[in-house]
């Protein structure tokens, strides 16, 4: 899962379900078992796009859609498509943020009291200018809401709280809030520079202490025909992210003080806007080298000449983030057994049970992608460059991080309620005798948070599947097995096989995921948004 999309999963004691016993599925238990060993050990070094180890990963995949009688669905007929991309990385000790102001300079310190990226515009950048603090930074105007009324922010730094109004929608607040939206706003308005708070808000979803385990990791971006970086924002020549405690002296002599915003913040109270003393100063240079890593594309063709120009998509990525750099780790390796060597693994056994009936109706894609950790690279590469005409794609199911530590009772499918996906999910979930938990962590924005989102903005229907929170036995304390991975194992070196996976959870997964797909492939009504969905309406051709 996305690295700026930390959760905090609060969890929710659904109902527990038992299910319908499954026959024997020893053998399929095993496979899963088989590709997560696979995936997930050292020898790939934790899958960092562009290293020896994810394209291993790639080859893997590749060679198991051939061995199941897959086609290609990659470029030139192969199951690859390569994503160029560039990759960026931060030169050590060159962030520099500083406050200019009554003759005195504050330089803020790197990692402790500010983070910046290494940066995919420009190897070198330095600015200084004014600031304007500019609430959140949201333009909404389908929420009558603008962040910008009466402000000029043109050259200059625009210092903003990084999230969203309370009492916004958290779906489509997380697409006004998320960083691509705030920088057009910035760039559209001839802004210059960005510096985001983390808030206490924010702190809650992602502590400020895990950036450290951000210093040294490559920043990746895919390129257009030009050679540019998609939505590099060349515009903005200086960004960083400030913890709080830090930011509150950019407010020193202001017309309101940072406690003040933020007890507004946690009390969903309107945020003013207004001009900032003093100046900014911000460097940063960067190394760049260009890099390709594939993504991973298969397809089963349908059986009816009728609806097999359809495809429906199933998708996972396949990319981790790497190993931990600088002194004092011991296991280095994020192996990402969870994140996501289960999705993957789990999707090419759906993939396996699709070839072992008779072809559904319409085609099915299988799609394993590459940099979602580094911000929906290559599925939105894919998105975008589809190597299947994009209004031939009818529906995405997507698999990140399902975790299979415990005999789940329910599944979760973000983004049911947003199109008729969510009936073939309902109908799976009942097949498998599991309940469908409507979306728990609506604070969360999860919809949002993966790589189907990529699909979403194409305009085509999708849903996110996990594993839910329930225990299927109503008995298993599935709180503590979930917060304490997210707390312990998320992004870190444990996220590996010594975790206890659950195979025949995973089995269990692996038919609900499959049944999802029998049913959208072989209905005769291709899927669709709701009626009046902000999704479909924003983005829906
Ligand atoms: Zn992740």
């Amino acid at each position: 899962m996305f690295r700026t999309s930390v959760l905090s999963f609060m969890l929710l004691f659904g109902a527990s379900t038992y299910g319908a016993e499954a026959g024997d599925d020893t053998a399929l238990q095993e496979r899963l078992q088989a590709h997560i060993t696979f995936l997930a050990d050292d020898l790939l070094r934790g899958r960092q796009p562009g290293t020896e180890g994810y394209d291993i990963a790639a080859n893997y995949v590749a060679s198991q859609f051939r061995q199941m009688g897959l086609r290609p669905a990659g470029t030139d007929g192969s199951y690859f498509q390569q994503v160029p991309m560039r990759r960026a990385w931060l030169n050590d000790g060159s962030a520099k943020l500083e406050l200019l102001r009554d003759g005195q300079v504050r330089s803020f310190r790197f990692v402790e009291e500010f983070y910046r990226s290494p940066s995919l515009a420009h190897v070198n950048s330095e600015l200084q200018a004014g600031m304007v603090f500019a609430g959140y930074g949201i333009d909404a105007p389908l929420l009558e809401y603008n962040d910008f009324d009466g402000l000029d922010v043109e050259g200059k730094v625009v210092v903003v709280l990084r999230g969203q109004p309370l009492d916004f929608p958290s779906e489509e607040g997380a697409h006004f809030s998320s960083g691509r939206e705030v920088l057009k706003n910035l760039v559209s308005r001839g802004a210059i520079g960005v510096i985001m708070i983390h808030t206490p808000r924010t702190e809650q979803k992602f502590a400020w202490s895990r950036v450290e385990s951000l210093v040294g990791m490559p920043s990746m971006g895919w390129l257009d025909e030009q050679g540019q970086v998609f939505a590099g924002f060349e515009q903005i020549l200086g960004g960083a992210m400030i913890h709080s405690p830090a930011a509150a002296a950019l407010f020193e002599g202001a017309e309101l003080q940072l406690a003040e915003l933020l007890a507004r913040d946690e009390a969903g109270e309107p945020l003013p806007g207004f001009e900032l003393p003093g100046e900014i100063r911000m460097g940063q240079s960067s190394r760049h080298e260009s890099i390709s890593s594939p993504n991973v594309a298969a397809y089963l063709p349908g059986g009816d000449p009728l609806l097999n120009s359809e495809f429906l998509v199933y998708m996972a990525h396949l990319d981790h983030i790497g190993e931990l750099h600088g002194e004092g780790h011991g296991d280095v390796i994020n192996n990402g057994a969870l994140d996501n060597a289960s999705g993957i693994s789990v999707m090419l056994e759906t993939a396996r049970l699709f070839t072992e009936r008779e072809a559904p109706r319409r085609s099915v894609l299988f799609l394993a992608v590459t940099a979602e950790e580094k911000g929906l690279v290559g599925s939105e590469y894919f998105a975008q460059n589809p190597t299947i005409p994009r209004e031939q794609l009818a529906g995405v199911v997507n698999l990140d991080m399902p975790l299979l530590l415990y005999d789940f009772g329910d599944v979760i499918a973000f983004g049911a309620e947003h199109s008729t996906i969510g009936d073939a999910v309902q109908q799976a979930a009942d097949r498998e005798g599991v309940a469908l938990t409507p979306d728990p962590f609506p604070e969360q924005n999860i919809f949002v948070r993966s790589d189907h989102y990529r699909f979403v903005q194409q305009g085509v229907p999708a849903v996110f599947l996990v594993t839910g929170t329930s225990s299927a036995d109503g008995t298993t304390d599935t709180k503590a097995i979930f917060e304490g991975f997210l707390k312990d194992h998320y992004h870190t070196p444990s996220d590996d096989l010594n975790l206890p996976i659950n195979y025949r959870a995973a089995a269990r997964f692996t038919r609900v995921n499959f049944g999802i797909g029998d049913i959208i492939a072989n209905q005769l009504e291709r899927p669709r948004w709701r009626e009046g969905d902000f999704f479909g309406d924003t983005f829906g051709r």
